[in-house]
Formats: structure tokens, sequence, C-alpha cells
């Protein structure tokens, strides 16, 4: 038990899990929030027990500000305090431009971006109170370079970054910092069906798809050990983009 929670959205499965381990292994409660896996979400809280925190899932629609609310609410009464908000969760839902219909625009435009609005407004309001905080928002490689087939994702992840940079001007004098982490090719199952992964790892620099601690462990630095960044977006592609 500690007196230090981390709150990870989409944290019950690939990159939010390991985020959610490795600040387990700081020492920090944890709240994990998830879509409908209810199994992923059981075994990672079997996984963070080992760390002699305490841990807790959360199942509810990141897209839907209502039932964003009402957990978000639930979360802070049961804790009284957030020290860390990992702005996780996210989808694709590919496809080229021409071709792409209303629906997966809109899809992926809410899960991966609006959500950023409902899920981060009361924690805000809760770390301006605590005068401290540190929220990590995951971003993508895309984001910054765009990518064919991705126009619904990049332009959510493209928002995130000027998000980062705004709440880091307005939130600062609070003692709260804001970051984003950019995953280049991370392998979980959102990547999992891709087909041509050989190829792809042949482009990255370091040869090898990341990991999902590779991931962590970046937003742990930022989230952790960095007290003097913030507004930063930090790239964890294994030189992808170089
Ligand atoms: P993942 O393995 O597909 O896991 C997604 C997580 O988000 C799961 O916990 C899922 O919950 C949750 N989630 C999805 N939609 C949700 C919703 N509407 N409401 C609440 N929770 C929801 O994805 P990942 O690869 O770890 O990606 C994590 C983040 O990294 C995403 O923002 C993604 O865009 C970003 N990213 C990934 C890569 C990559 O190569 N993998 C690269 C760059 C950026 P359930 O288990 O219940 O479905």
């Amino acid at each position: 038990m500690s007196d230090k929670l981390a709150l990870i959205t989409g944290g019950s499965r690939g990159i939010g899990k390991a985020i959610a381990l490795e600040l387990a292994s700081c020492g920090y409660d944890i709240a994990i929030t998830y879509a409908g896996n209810t199994q992923a979400a059981n075994e990672t809280l079997e996984n963070i027990k080992a760390y002699k925190v305490n841990a807790k899932a959360y199942k509810f629609d990141v897209s839907n500000q209502k039932e964003v609310e009402e957990n978000i609410a639930k979360i802070i009464e049961e804790n009284q305090r957030i020290d860390i908000l990992v702005n996780n969760a996210g989808i694709t839902r590919d496809d080229l431009f021409i071709r792409m219909d209303e629906t997966k625009w809109n899809d992926v435009i809410n899960t991966n971006l609006n959500s950023i609005f409902y899920v981060s407004k009361p924690v805000v309001k809760l770390m301006m109170k605590q005068r401290a905080g540190s929220i990590v928002n995951i971003t993508s490689v895309v984001g910054l370079y765009g990518n064919a087939g991705q126009a619904n994702y990049s332009t959510a992840k493209a928002g995130l970054v000027g998000f980062t940079k705004s709440l880091a001007k307005e939130l600062g004098s609070r003692n709260i910092r804001v970051n984003a982490v950019a995953p280049g090719f991370i392998a979980t199952d959102m990547t999992k069906d891709l087909t041509n992964t050989e190829e792809m790892a042949k482009l990255i620099s370091l040869k090898r798809l990341g990991q999902p601690e590779d991931i962590a462990r970046a937003v742990k630095a930022l989230a952790v050990d960095l007290t003097y960044v913030t507004g930063q977006v930090l790239e964890v592609d294994g030189g992808m983009m170089i």
C-alpha cells in the first residue's frame, strides 16, 4: 500500500499494462482502466500484486463522457489523490482517406482524442488542488510525421501533441508537468495482424520492433525522474524516424 496513485487508461494490455507494472515497481498504487476485456485486466492486476501495491481496474469507455466522469469521480473518491495520469487508451481503424467512412473517423477521434478532454479535466482539477502531478500522453510518431492509411489516427495523435504543450504552459505554475511519449512500432495486439513486420524491422535503426517495456521505461522517466522536463514529446522508436 502506498500514498501515491498512478492512473493508466487502457492499462490492461499492451503498452498500458507495461506502464502499470513499471509504475507499480516504483511503489505507486495503480488504477487501470479498460474497455471490455475483463480477463486481461484481471491478469494484469494479478501481475501487479507482485509489487505489493494496491491495484484496481475500472471498466468504462473512454470515448463516453458520462461514463468517464462517473468513473474518474469514483477513482478520486476511492483514492483521494492521483499523482500520475497516463492517457494511453487508443485504437486504430485504418483505411486510405478516400475510402475512410465517418464511423472510422469518429471512432478514432473520439477514443484517442476527445477522451483526453474527458479524462484529463477532472484529474487536472484534482492535481491543481494537490499542487502536484504529472501527466504523460501516449501519442505516436505517426502524429508527428503522418502515415498513409492513418489520417484519422495521425490527426488524433497530432492533437495530443498540441494538448501536451498547451497544458504544460497552463499548469507549470501549479507544479504539474505534462509530457508525451511517441512510440514507433511496438509489438502489441494493436500491431499483431500486420504482415510485413520483418521488412519494417529492417527500416528501424535498432533492427527490431519495440517492446511495451521500452515505452514503459520512457513513461516512467518522464513521469517520475525528469522533474525539470515539461511540454516535451519523447520519440521512442528505435531510431525509426531519424
Ligand atoms: P492495445 O494492445 O490494443 O491495448 C489497448 C488498451 O486500450 C486496452 O487496455 C483496451 O482495453 C483499451 N481501450 C481501447 N479502447 C478503449 C475505450 N474505448 N475505452 C477504454 N479503454 C479502451 O494497444 P497498445 O498497442 O498497447 O497501444 C496503447 C497506446 O499506444 C495507444 O494509444 C496507441 O495508439 C499507442 N501507440 C501504439 C503503438 C504500437 O505500435 N502498438 C505505436 C504508437 C502509439 P480492452 O483490453 O478492454 O480492449
